[in-house]
């Protein structure tokens, strides 16, 4: 029988030892930002290539301390006039609805975020309350962590109180847990996305064409009238390469999904390993503009906290 999605979140590798059992290695350490692997991902990774991209994704490196590195590189914290709530740009608002992810992200900028009382349903009244005075903000972007590892009844019960909200119009999701263990796309989900009378957005979180399984694109063909969008981050050693991104552009274009952004690095402390030059990535991506059409290219950003991103090139 396969695994129900709660199941795999539970029988994930959690450590360095259930790492290095898995992979047959010794190269996982426990650090500061814990280990999380579901073994969906981690059967994706080829044990024989110790270069692997989304092995390098996962594999937890000693912090150095490096000049621009810091703990919150984005500045989430001063954008947030109530508990549970970011505002940063006009019209639209992001809400951490999650303070979990189905993975850890070894680069991930949100590593140190203080998910205490962040949970916005906790924060509602409050978030209620400055939504409503504002009615230039249109659309409430569901983050985390990672939404999709809230259970189904709780999903539908945030879009309600969204939709309380007449003025917003769009609800955006961001996740990664949808393309590391497909089978998070439940019957259930589907018919709640399809039913809501908001607009939906989702943007995947996808790195590698390595990272999109048979099952995941299966999975996602009934959410195909929604708006389908991936964001990636331009990683040293796992996607620092023109023909490797086209890949990926082609592959999520097969699925449906179009490529939006990718995100140079957030300087967050821990990642410096992944820190490709600005040089750099201006000459992969002026090849990769050369690869593939322009509905396929995503947008190279740099997010500087507050304002909209910048765009690089
Ligand atoms: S899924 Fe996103 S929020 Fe979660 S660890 Fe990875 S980068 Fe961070």
């Amino acid at each position: 029988m396969n695994k129900t999605w709660n199941e795999s979140v539970r029988g994930s590798l959690k450590n360095a030892n259930d790492c290095n059992d898995y992979f047959d290695n010794d190269r996982f350490q426990d650090g500061s930002f814990p280990i999380k692997v579901p073994i969906e991902f981690a059967k994706r990774i080829d044990k024989s290539n110790p270069l692997d991209p989304l092995l390098l994704q996962i594999l937890p490196e000693e912090a150095q301390s490096t000049k621009g590195f810091i703990d919150s590189p984005v500045y989430d914290e001063e954008f947030s006039p109530v508990k549970g709530l970011i505002h940063k740009y006009p019209t639209r608002v992001l809400l951490i609805s999650s303070s979990v992810c189905a993975i850890h992200c070894q680069y991930c900028f949100r590593q140190n975020f203080d998910y205490d009382d962040n949970d916005f349903l906790n924060n509602w009244a409050d978030i209620e309350n400055y939504l409503s005075k504002r009615t230039e903000i249109n659309e409430a972007i569901l983050s985390g962590g990672d939404p999709l590892t809230l259970s189904d009844k709780k999903i539908s019960k945030i879009l309600e109180k969204i939709e309380s909200i007449r003025h917003i119009k769009t609800l955006r999701i961001h996740t990664r847990t949808a393309v590391v263990i497909p089978s998070r796309i439940t019957e259930e989900l589907i018919a709640t996305l399809n039913q809501t009378k908001l607009k939906v957005v989702i943007v995947f979180h996808i790195n590698h064409a390595q990272e999109v399984s048979d099952e995941f694109v299966n999975n996602i063909k009934p959410l195909r009238n929604l708006t389908l969008l991936n964001q990636s981050v331009f990683l040293k050693d796992v996607n620092d390469d023109a023909k490797a991104l086209a890949e990926l552009s082609y592959k999520l274009f097969e699925a449906s999904i179009l490529p939006y952004y990718i995100h140079l690095l957030d300087k967050v402390t821990g990642a410096e390993r992944f820190l490709i030059s600005d040089n750099q990535a201006n000459k992969i991506y002026t090849t990769l503009q050369n690869i593939v059409p322009g509905y396929l290219l995503p947008k190279l950003v740099r997010d500087e906290g507050g304002e909209s991103k910048r765009l690089v090139i």
